[in-house]
């Protein structure tokens, strides 16, 4: 077997105009940031009609470059822009470069506690996750094998996929395995708000005919009351699963809903919760029915397995949040990630583009409802080489080195 070092970690910034793993980073017209979506900040009035509006995508996407001795390059994505940046280059690169590639558990480790005074959730984690997922592609390359085959091989020849959108109707006929519409408005918009999001419902459900799948995804907008009510009145329209109603804090808020809604529902959350710490808590609390790590986010792969396997022993299902292929080869390798979530990023919802926009040659989109992985190395995906990238701490890192 090829062996080698870590030699350099590098993270970039994209163009300003580029989406990378930043999807709310959308110029124009486009349904994920034109619609009406409730979210925490749409309890103001001026901050409720674009969720550009309060800076969603203030952060942008970070692009991590692991290089080995040999010449090998794993790549690794994550939000956080250039913050990232910053918290890679000069503070996480000390455990990265120089290591065996293959300890990705020491250098996990090294990363998480000497990152502890100030992270433990949130950006930290997310850069963390961007290296950690770099490590793995570069692992993969090393060893002429596709990430999942590292990790326990396959579970299942083809991935269930479900659709993201504003267009149900359409993701139907492109055969997905259901659809997840975003829920419009929350608790401020009283009674009328809360009318509107059963007409939209409704509307939905008409329009798709009984069999197919409807879930609804709240992003933190709603209190326990106002997804009690929401839900209640949704389920003449057999709703799926009502997602991340609440603040991804509130532990006994979510073991509450789930509590009043057993038999309605089912309730999912995760995407905005961190580390296996994070997803204890919503395992030992009973907030979940569906737990839904973002693998780009959470800590990346070697943390995410932790929790898939934590899952496991209650059975609970793990439906990662998004994160395309970095969650498609952990969905392969375990047996309670059953089927993976496909946002239709096009900006009228009417064809499938990649989820990461430009920053991947040859990002798998699924097709007839599945996703397929090539069986090619690592993850599988070679980055645009004509995307700008912009490196900020190229030479601030050297120089702060070299004073040390
Ligand atoms: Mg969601």
């Amino acid at each position: 077997m090829k062996q080698a070092k870590i030699q350099e970690v590098r993270a970039y910034v994209i163009a300003a105009n580029e989406m990378g793993a930043d999807y709310h980073n959308q110029k124009g017209s486009h349904w994920i940031i034109d619609l009406p979506i409730a979210n925490p900040m749409s309890v103001y009035e001026e901050y409720k009609a674009e969720r550009t509006s309060w800076g969603i995508n203030a952060l942008g996407t970070v692009v991590v470059q692991v290089e080995l001795t040999d010449g090998t390059i794993g790549i690794g994505c994550s939000i956080g822009g250039e913050p990232a940046c910053y918290i890679i280059e000069k503070h996480l690169s000390r455990f990265v470069e120089g290591q065996d590639p293959r300890n990705v558990e020491l250098i996990w480790d090294q990363m998480w506690r000497a990152t502890m005074p100030y992270g433990r959730k949130g950006l930290t984690v997310q850069a963390i996750s961007a290296v950690d997922l770099a490590i793995w592609d570069c692992l993969g390359k090393l060893r002429d094998e596709p990430v999942y085959a590292l990790i326990g091989g396959k579970t299942k020849e083809r991935l269930p996929v479900y659709a993201t959108t504003s267009r149900p109707d359409v993701a139907q006929q492109w055969g997905f395995h259901g659809a997840k519409i975003p829920c419009r408005y929350g608790p401020g918009d009283g009674r009328e708000g809360l009318k509107k999001n059963v007409e939209v419902m409704a509307e939905a459900r008409a329009q798709v005919g009984p069999d197919f799948p409807i879930r609804l995804d709240c992003y933190m907008a709603l209190t326990v009351p106002y997804a009690i009510q929401l839900a209640k009145a949704l389920a003449p329209y057999d709703l799926l699963w009502i997602e991340e109603c609440l603040p991804p804090d509130d532990y006994d808020g979510y073991a509450a809903l789930k509590s009043a809604l057993t038999g309605t529902c089912l309730v999912t959350t995760g995407e905005h919760e961190y580390t296996r710490y994070g997803f204890r808590e919503l395992i030992a609390r009973k907030c979940a029915d569906i737990l839904q790590p973002d693998i780009n986010w959470v800590g990346g792969l070697t943390e995410a397995r932790r929790i898939v396997a934590m899952a496991a022993a209650y059975d609970i299902p793990v439906i990662p949040h998004g994160s395309s292929v970095f969650s498609y080869h952990m969905q392969y390798a375990f047996s309670n990630c059953p089927i993976a979530e496909f946002l239709v990023m096009s900006p009228k919802a009417d064809e499938l583009v990649p989820l990461f926009g430009e920053l991947f040659t040859n990002e798998p989109i699924p097709k007839d409802g599945y996703l397929e992985l090539p069986d090619a190395p690592g993850w599988g995906v070679e980055l645009n080489q004509n995307l700008e990238l912009v490196r900020p701490y190229e030479n601030s890192r050297r120089e702060a080195v070299a004073t040390s």
